[in-house]
């Protein structure tokens, strides 16, 4: 099959969370599976841009209400991705150094949007399908359908897969302008709680909707963000299929930025190398269980939590385990981290920033990595994590719910807890204390995490599945 993704990130090309890394593996593994698949994605301006060859696809005119722009698309000459990487360029509108945070998103967005519809309007040979990815690109199943201009499009079949429900684009239907003249009397496909909302408007147009862990789907049933009706009845057509991990890149045997290789078999010293490296880098005592937290500062994550879950861990259980955050976001919550190393005796220090090499380093060098998420989609860091033996504590939630088996549990490997509140968290930092000093069980729950399968080889076949369901009608 001929499958065209549309997506706001890709790794590497540019990733601000979980939605870059799915982007940059599942059309590698859908190639490798012997399907065509290629990603088109915004022409930010990254590293990646600079550091590779491109020559022009096509180019093309297009408009954003009443405002008339040209855009190139660029394809990566020498497919360093394994598969078909273009770059979308509108000037002036796509090609800043952020990925989001501008005001004008919703514009950069929308015209990327139209000019992808533009430019697959022009092929002479259609894909089979198009795969769009949260809210940046879930108006396309809409325009497809329903825009006069894109007729060629209208039967073509789309897949919506929701990263992050929480985030939706809403925009004030003063901005329908934007869209292509299409025939209102469809207002209803793009409107939700009068406005436009275009991830509830992916959901109604798209043929299939898919989420990124099967519990995720449950959740958002009843809680996501306004949207619960909608996907109670819109249900027939999800799916929750589980992010895989890239295995390639995600692997401590090959990884380029952890400084100390290791397997199964060589677990317990390769970690304790990693291990002292970080400790050395951030003064952090060797012989304390290390627990980290890697993400977005944000309420989502439950990194407001953290502050206060470390300061009464100290305080209650003692100074018996260190910590390491990296991370960046709330401001506030930013700060409060920040503060704590005031009071840290070589047992807490933080990384505010967003760094690629180092979130590997501490996959690598850390025992424990705490994820006490309010939601978490499926969450990418707990199998990162595992792939590592590093075990996991997390919030029973979303994809970590379908992930992570508690040690207490048959077969079990993690900590899990029920609630994002801090005394939850204590708890599970007072376990993980306790855990630690059991050697044996610790290097067991180790080499057990390491050769779970959790491959995107084995997510793609259910893609794949899917493709063929829809594309079937
Ligand atoms: P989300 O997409 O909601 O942020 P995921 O768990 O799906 O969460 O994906 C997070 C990804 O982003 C992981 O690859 C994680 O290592 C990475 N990441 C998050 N914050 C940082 C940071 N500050 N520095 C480096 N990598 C980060």
């Amino acid at each position: 099959m001929e499958i065209l993704h549309v997506s706001a990130e890709c790794y590497p090309v540019a990733k601000a969370g979980g939605l870059g890394d799915v982007a940059g593996a599942l059309p590698l593994y859908l190639n490798q599976a012997g399907h065509s698949a290629r990603l088109v994605m915004p022409m930010y301006r990254t590293k990646f841009l600079y550091t590779h060859q491109w020559e022009v696809a096509h180019k093309g005119y297009a408009n954003l209400g009443n405002r008339w722009f040209e855009f190139t698309v660029i394809r990566e000459a020498d497919r360093s991705l394994g598969f078909d990487l273009y770059l979308l360029d509108i000037n002036g509108l796509l090609d800043r150094e952020k990925i989001y945070g501008y005001d004008d998103d919703t514009e950069r967005f929308v015209a990327f949007q139209v000019a992808v519809l533009e430019w697959v309007n022009a092929w002479e040979q259609k894909p089979d399908l198009i795969h769009v990815h949260d809210h940046h690109t879930a108006l396309i199943p809409f325009m497809a359908a329903n825009c006069y201009k894109y007729a060629a499009l209208r039967s073509l079949p789309t897949v919506l897969t929701i990263h992050n429900a929480e985030y939706q684009g809403w925009m004030g239907w003063d901005k329908s302008i934007y869209i292509p003249e299409w025939d209102t009397w469809h207002w209803g496909k793009l409107d939700w709680n009068n406005c436009i909302n275009p991830l509830a408007s992916g959901i109604k147009c798209a043929s299939a909707v898919t989420t990124v862990s099967p519990n995720y789907l449950q959740e958002l049933k009843y809680k996501s963000n306004g949207l619960e009706a909608l996907f109670e009845y819109e249900k027939g057509k999800c799916t929750g299929i589980l992010n895989g991990i890239d295995s390639h890149i995600w692997d401590p045997r090959t990884d380029p930025f952890v400084p100390y290789h290791y397997g199964v078999e060589d677990v317990e010293a390769g970690k304790a190398k990693n291990k002292m490296a970080m400790c050395d880098r951030f003064d952090l005592d060797f012989e304390k269980p290390l627990i980290a937290f890697i993400g977005r500062l944000v309420g989502e994550k439950g990194a407001d939590l953290l502050p206060q879950a470390i300061a009464e861990s100290f305080r209650y259980i003692g100074r018996r385990m260190s910590f390491i955050i990296l991370g960046s976001g709330n401001a506030g919550v930013e700060n409060a981290l920040q503060r704590l190393t005031d009071q840290s005796n070589s047992d807490y220090n933080v990384y505010i920033g967003y760094d690629e090499g180092l979130s590997h380093q501490i996959y690598a060098g850390a025992d424990f990595l705490l994820m006490p998420s309010r939601v978490e989609p499926c969450g990418l860091n707990q199998l990162y994590s595992m792939r590592y033996g590093t075990v996991p504590m997390v919030r029973r939630t979303g994809g970590l719910k379908d992930t992570v088996i508690d040690y207490g549990d048959e077969n079990g490997y993690g900590i899990c807890f029920e609630h994002a509140a801090t005394g939850d968290i204590c708890h599970a930092i007072w376990r993980a204390a306790e855990l630690y000093r059991d050697k044996k069980k610790m290097l067991s729950i180790r080499k057990h995490m390491m050769q779970l399968d959790f491959d995107w080889k084995t997510s793609v076949k259910k893609y794949i599945e899917l493709y063929k369901r829809v594309a079937a009608g």
